[in-house]
């Protein structure tokens, strides 16, 4: 059993070292409980379990805390896979909903399976997800002051089970400041993708990960017998040419856990059971 959590990018310079060692503290925190709880559930319960612990946790951008829209409203995006049966759920753009993940989680079993905009948020209303802002006062400050949110992050989980089964989930509340109807790379396979052999979960630049393809092409290297380090490798190589800023973990079915990001510095947190491993 393995996990990996990440709570997206963070800027040293303009994010204070308090930010910086909350951040630490809340990504061990849940990376140790979510493994406590992977003991007793699948990889795809666990996943959508850490996820809706960060979405819950305001350092974070997804869920409460996340950013707010050029039109000064929230909408977020979420997905989950699961590597085994190969499906993948989502959506894009709901509104009001304290968990987008748990909302990804009820369409895996439909047979439409993302849904965006008005459709998504009105498809969790229908399903008893109660009107819930989202919206914190810091990031309403940012917003009235125009600035670039700071130290926040998209989140994400990948876990491997007990039975050897993979799965991954990715929360985001986007860029900030983006024109409505923007679509984040989040709830798409770019950002969020799973095989058996291998799960992962992007954050960064949402254009730049779709234009890289990049937690597709890092499962379909891995399942076509790259090992993680080189499938990242290559993957990241040719973000290069555009200069495309992304971050990404990843767990493999021998246990591998791996992660590497184009530009400092992407916060995760990893648990074995044994060893926690938190950036620095
Ligand atoms: N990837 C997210 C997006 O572009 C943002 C992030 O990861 O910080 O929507």
């Amino acid at each position: 059993m393995k996990i990996i959590i990440h709570g997206g990018f963070f800027s040293e310079s303009s994010t204070n070292n308090e930010t910086k060692v909350a951040k630490q503290q809340a990504l061990k925190h849940i990376a140790m409980q979510s493994f406590q709880f992977l003991k007793h559930h699948s990889a795809l319960e666990t996943v959508v379990h850490a996820v809706s612990l960060l979405e819950d946790d305001e350092l974070f951008n997804a869920g409460i805390g996340s950013q707010i829209q050029s039109d000064g409203k929230i909408r977020m995006s979420a997905a989950i896979m699961d590597g085994d049966s190969k499906k993948m759920s989502g959506v894009i753009n709901v509104e009001n909903v304290k968990n987008p993940v748990q909302v990804a989680q009820m369409l895996l079993d439909s047979d439409d399976k993302v849904l965006g905009g008005e459709g998504a948020t009105s498809f969790a209303r229908k399903l008893g997800f109660e009107e819930f802002s989202t919206e914190i006062p810091q990031r309403r400050a940012e917003y009235e002051a125009k600035k670039a949110p700071t130290g926040t992050g998209t989140v994400g989980c990948v876990a491997l089970d007990q039975h050897g089964k993979i799965a991954v989930a990715t929360s985001t509340g986007g860029k900030g400041f983006e024109i409505p109807g923007r679509i984040s790379d989040s709830a798409t396979v770019a950002g969020n993708y799973a095989s058996e052999n291998c799960g992962v979960s992007c954050t960064g630049v949402g254009e730049d990960i779709v234009s890289g393809a990049v937690a597709a092409k890092i499962v379909t290297r891995v399942n076509d017998g790259f090992s993680l380090k080189d499938a990242f490798a290559k993957t990241f190589e040719e973000l290069k040419p555009f200069n495309g800023f992304a971050g990404a973990i990843a767990i493999d079915k021998q246990g591998n856990v791996f992660h590497q990001h184009s530009h400092p510095k992407m916060v995760f947190a990893s648990f074995d059971g044994e060893n926690i491993v938190v950036f620095d």
